[in-house]
């Protein structure tokens, strides 16, 4: 059966908790429904009418306190990039907007909003720039209209991480008081304050989404992309559930020979100096992915900026206007630098996961685990390396890639994080 979340990789318990909340969000409609028509019917049985007004009450609005299974009225789906969270998103809002059950994939309420057309589901995808307060408050103003198709107004933000604090605020103030028919799908890399403002987050349900397993990634590779099975089985393995990172490891070389330089680090630890050099080839690497990934989009956002600001200009108003633009240009670098900072840091994470894959083969190897390894590329390395360093120092390193991923994380320094784990790495 064709179904909305289709497309949902390993996301089982999302999906439940999805459907579950679909479900009960139709169960509101049809009370209020049920209500409107005892109202319009004329004299009822008081009974009746008390019991359907207490009903309406507590199913009132989708902000009700079932919070364990039922439907609340803002969201933030997080999640990594690429592990299908904006899938998930738009899925919901086709859910919450099925006119036969909780997302069948078949009727007008599903197809359109799938499709990008229906009336009631807006998506706010910020292209370059980010999401500034005009858009926000106009998008709230419109979210808080009554849903022409009589169910909800679904707005979903895909990059929830990328709203300026203006726009923050303007839908933080929608969602403090949403509007009774309005559902608000925000999605974020995580809930971490530089992504989610803690008050935003305060006022939603959180729903996180896994990795997938690899033999779901594969299968998906595999079925949407056109990818030869056993490349998709090496792909899904090496990127570890993740499934954009995957599906780039299967089509990029690129992608490719960077996650080989990475998997080169343990043999080339020898010395002292060896791993401050591997410390340093690895920021740089991380560096250069990222600045690869941003300069092309940064540059055709200074020109569509520029183009929307208008060069020069004489007339009446011009030095008030080319004021306005010298700030939008500096908030638009600003911004640009955080992307960058961010890309970076995305790019050596990416590079840490390989290497923390590595350890781990390493780990179970030295252990005999029946476990597949993560990066069947490497397996005869991570083989020699737990002979020489049994469990114990396998796992010592692990370790290290672990730590410093989350000392990153937790803003110290990437090169000082990353010099103090080669210096593990290569003594173990
Ligand atoms: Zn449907």
């Amino acid at each position: 059966m064709p179904d909305v979340f289709a497309d949902l990789v390993g996301q089982d318990d999302v999906v439940d908790t999805l459907r579950r909340a679909a479900a009960s969000a139709a169960a509101v409609l049809r009370g209020a429904a049920a209500v409107h028509a005892a109202a319009t019917a004329g004299p009822v049985d008081p009974d009746d009418a008390d019991a359907l007004a207490a009903e309406a009450e507590a199913t009132e609005g989708a902000g009700g306190a079932d919070q364990e299974s039922g439907m609340t009225h803002a969201w933030i789906l997080t999640g990594p990039p690429g592990s299908g969270r904006s899938v998930a998103a738009r899925a919901f809002a086709a859910a919450l907007q099925c006119l036969r059950g909780t997302g069948c994939g078949e009727c007008q309420g599903c197809h359109t909003t799938l499709a990008g057309t229906h009336a009631d589901v807006r998506l706010v995808v910020p292209e370059g720039l980010s999401i500034g307060v005009g858009e926000m408050r106009a998008l709230v103003l419109r979210a808080a209209s009554t849903p022409s198709g009589g169910r909800w107004q679904v707005v979903i933000v895909s990059d929830a991480d990328r709203l300026t604090e203006a726009a923050g605020n303007a839908l933080l103030k929608a969602v403090e008081e949403p509007p009774p028919r309005t559902v608000f799908l925000l999605c974020a890399p995580s809930t971490h304050p530089d992504d989610v403002s803690v008050t935003i987050r305060s006022r939603c349900r959180v729903l996180p989404l896994r990795q997938p397993a690899p033999e779901a990634v594969a299968e998906v590779l595999v079925r949407r992309d056109g990818v030869a099975p056993d490349v998709a089985r090496w792909a899904a393995a090496a990127a570890q559930g993740h499934v954009g990172r995957a599906r780039r490891l299967a089509g990029d070389p690129e992608a490719r020979s960077r996650r080989d330089a990475v998997l080169a680090v343990p043999r080339r630890l020898t010395g002292v100096g060896a791993a401050f050099d591997a410390a340093s080839a690895l920021i740089e690497a991380a560096e250069a992915e990222a600045e690869a990934a941003v300069t092309e989009s940064d540059a055709a956002e200074r020109a569509a900026l520029q183009t929307a600001l208008g060069a020069g200009g004489t007339g009446r108003g011009a030095a008030g206007a080319m004021r306005g633009a010298a700030g939008q240009l500096k908030e638009l670098e600003k911004r640009q630098k955080s992307r960058a900072t961010r890309a970076q840091r995305d790019a050596l994470d990416r590079a840490l996961v390989d290497l923390a894959g590595f350890y781990r083969d390493a780990l179970t190897a030295a252990l005999r685990a029946p476990v597949a390894p993560v990066h069947t590329d490497t397996a005869a390395l991570a083989e020699a390396g737990a002979q020489r360093w049994d469990a114990e120092g396998s796992l010592r390193r692990l370790e290290a890639v672990v730590e410093c991923r989350a000392a990153i994380e937790a803003n110290v320094k990437p090169r000082i994080a990353v010099e103090a784990m080669m210096l593990t790495l290569w003594k173990g």
